[in-house]
Formats: structure tokens, sequence, C-alpha cells
């Protein structure tokens, strides 16, 4: 399956959608998830078209790599959770639960999440 370029992010990315970034660089835009499921719940993500972690891994380059790691650490500083500890999710593809065709890593923290994973079978 080819990029989407009318996903959310996409449009966030070039304006279509509005957004209020906690974080940005040459290559990383941040902001706060929607519906969040933790007291703090930010998502990092690439500015470049990269549909999940698999297409990043595979197309990207050293210095967008290495922006988009760095970013998910200094938005778990900004926003004060990294000190506690936090956790870092990227969901990729169908059994991921992936719904935006957009590589995103989920920083959610600010209090104990609990278990890492529940069992579903
Ligand atoms: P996924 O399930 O693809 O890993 O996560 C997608 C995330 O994007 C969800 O946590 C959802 O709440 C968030 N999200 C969906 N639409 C928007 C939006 O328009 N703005 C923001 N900030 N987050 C969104």
């Amino acid at each position: 399956m080819s990029y989407d370029p009318d996903n959310i992010f996409a449009q966030i990315l070039d304006g279509r959608l509005p957004s209020a970034p906690i974080d940005q660089d040459d290559h990383t835009i941040s902001f706060a998830d929607i519906n969040p499921q933790a007291p703090q719940h930010h998502l990092v993500i690439p500015r470049g078209a990269y549909k999940d972690l698999t297409d990043f891994a595979d197309q990207a380059s050293d210095a967008e790599l290495a922006n988009w790691v760095r970013a998910l650490a200094r938005v778990a500083k900004k926003t004060g959770i990294a000190s506690d500890g936090y956790r870092v999710i990227v969901n990729t593809g169908k059994n991921g639960g992936q719904e935006v065709p957009h590589l995103h890593g989920h920083v959610l923290g600010g209090a104990p999440l609990g278990a890492m994973l529940s069992r579903k079978t």
C-alpha cells in the first residue's frame, strides 16, 4: 500500500488541519494526541511521507532517523515526564493497531502506565 497523502497527519503537516506543536525541528513535528490515553500523551511524526516504521527504516535518511529518535526523548523531557519514566509506542500496520497511516511515535507518561499489553487471546 502506498502512502496516503490525505491522511490526518499529512494534513497537519501541510497546514490543511491546525496543530499546536510542542516541539519541532527540520525533520519532525510533535503535538498532543487528540484522545489522550495517559495524563501526558504526545505524538512525534517525521515531516517526510512515511507510512509506518518499516517504511521509515527502509527509506529515511540517517538524519531523519536520528532526529525522530531524538525528538521522542526530547518531547518526554519538555513535557516533564522523562524523570519519572515514560513509554514510547509505535503501532505498525493492521495487527499493530495502526489507525493513521503516517509514522508516529506515541510518548506517554505522567502516571504509572501499568502492564505493557493486556492479553486478548
Ligand atoms: P495509532 O492508532 O495510529 O497508533 O494512533 C493514532 C493516534 O492519532 C490516536 O491516538 C488518535 O487519538 C490520534 N489522532 C487521530 N486524529 C488526530 C488529530 O486530528 N489530531 C491529533 N492531535 N491526534 C489525532
